[in-house]
């Protein structure tokens, strides 16, 4: 598909009727990827995406080592996995970061979790498996010993020039921690993606400010900055702004100029206060589709210049689920990450879905795990203003457009906990 055939012109009432899959190929194709990168400290790295692949330039761990608190030995071959007990003189001490000596033949030396195993030593017996004289000088042990026991050989979790950390990864603890384990310090990453952000609604009011009759207080506000913030985005924010031509082209103007991505919730339906897609259409390009999905109908795409835009739709839980569902595997895209596509995973219904209908519906539901797969609850009020049911939730089922089931259906089930990651 070309954004011909869904592009709509301004004066055209009617939208485009698009499936989910045709709008999210469509942003897909449309996302410019961040070239712009720089260096930043371990430290200051988590959940930046990583611009180049780590290439390790040593062996981890670079030499062999022990696993255990206990006594290196070296086993003369005739006490290779032979029965019966033997005794063995401790003739040294060796703690990590401390090199011992030579072991000889039929010797032990105590030794410590991580110490390097010393020349000649060719087991490691747990101390617990040994008795030691009074005096430390001896051990005797009571099992047949084999070689390389309680040795964690070089190299045992990388090797010299293992490509260790991928270009396109966000970064997250784990990734950190391996990039420290093979002495890097600094990682280059993507630069922060800018997004300015700014919602409609003459309705809308500040929290901590009293409500007067038709006024609600703006939640979108919060959920915007909290998400695209859990993104590592920079956010530019210009709070509410009033439902007018002028004021929505003044605020577009704005952001503009120095913005990869512009995001406004509300206004994009074809109602006489709506102003976003008008305003959008002067200053730039805009589609606006109607989705053949529930909650979000109305969603908003475009440029103005060089910055993209996405109008989300007003209502909370539809501005919510449509963030989730396009503009976070968008924005994900644009920042350099390799798997920027949403992840699901299989979940059974708790409930039937007697009435097919004819837009895809993403339900908020609550999973008991006591039964394989999880077993999905609908939240009672599935309305687009109920955001207590994104709250009460764990995640998200997706009904298939014309589809009629009975409790069991398994279905995709898009987790909050990795949505709101
Ligand atoms: P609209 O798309 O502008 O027609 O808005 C649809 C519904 O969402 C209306 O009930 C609005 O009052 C509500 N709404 C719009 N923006 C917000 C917001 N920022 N926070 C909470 N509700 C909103
Ligand atoms: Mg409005």
């Amino acid at each position: 598909m070309n954004s011909q055939e869904i592009d709509c012109s301004c004066d055209q009432v009617q939208q485009p009727l698009l499936s989910m899959d045709e709008a999210l190929d469509f942003l897909f194709d449309a996302a410019v990827v961040n070239t712009n990168t720089h260096f930043v400290s371990l430290d200051n790295s988590l959940y930046q995406v990583l611009a180049q692949d780590i290439c390790s330039t040593i062996n981890v761990p670079d030499f062999d080592n022990s696993a255990m608190d206990g006594y290196a030995i070296n086993l003369k071959k005739d006490q290779i996995n032979t029965p019966g007990g033997f005794s063995f003189e401790v003739i040294d001490r060796i703690p990590a970061g401390s090199i011992g000596n030579t072991l000889t033949p039929g010797h032990a030396a105590r030794i410590f979790t991580g110490a390097p195993i010393p020349q000649g030593a060719n087991t490691v017996i747990m101390q617990e498996e040994c008795e030691t004289s009074e005096d430390g000088n001896r051990i005797e042990t009571w099992r047949p010993l084999s070689l390389g026991e309680n040795i964690r050989p070089m190299g045992n979790d990388i090797q010299t020039r293992d490509v260790i950390l991928q270009a396109g990864l966000q970064l997250k603890p784990q990734d950190v921690a391996l990039a420290a384990s093979v002495g890097v310090a600094e990682l280059e990453v993507f630069n922060k993606l800018k997004v300015g952000i700014f919602f409609t609604g003459d309705e809308l009011i500040e929290p901590g400010n009293a409500l007067n009759k038709g006024e609600i207080y703006n939640s979108n506000r919060y959920a915007l900055v909290a998400l695209l913030k859990q993104l590592n985005c920079e956010v530019i924010n210009l709070g509410n702004i009033k439902d007018s031509l002028d004021l929505t082209c003044k605020a577009l103007k704005i952001l503009a100029s120095d913005c990869d991505l512009i995001m406004t919730t509300g206004g994009v339906s074809v109602g006489e206060e709506d102003h976003v897609k008008p305003a959008v259409d002067k200053l730039g390009k805009l589609s606006l589709w109607r989705i053949k999905m529930k909650p979000g109908k109305p969603l908003a795409f475009g440029h103005i210049g060089e910055s993209a835009f996405i109008g989300l739709p007003g209502n909370p839980v539809s501005a919510m689920v449509t963030f989730f569902l396009f503009a976070r595997p968008f924005i994900k895209k644009m920042q350099g990450v390799s798997v920027y596509k949403n992840q699901t995973t299989q979940v059974q219904t708790n409930f039937d879905w007697r009435r097919p209908k004819p837009r895809r519906e993403f339900v908020r539901v609550k999973l008991d795990h006591s039964t394989i797969p999880a077993s999905a609850s609908l939240y009672p009020k599935q309305g687009s203003d109920v955001l207590s049911s994104v709250v009460w939730a764990d995640g998200l089922v997706e009904i298939p457009e014309d589809s009629a089931f009975t409790q069991g259906e398994i279905l995709n089930y898009y987790s909050l906990t990795d949505l709101t990651l």
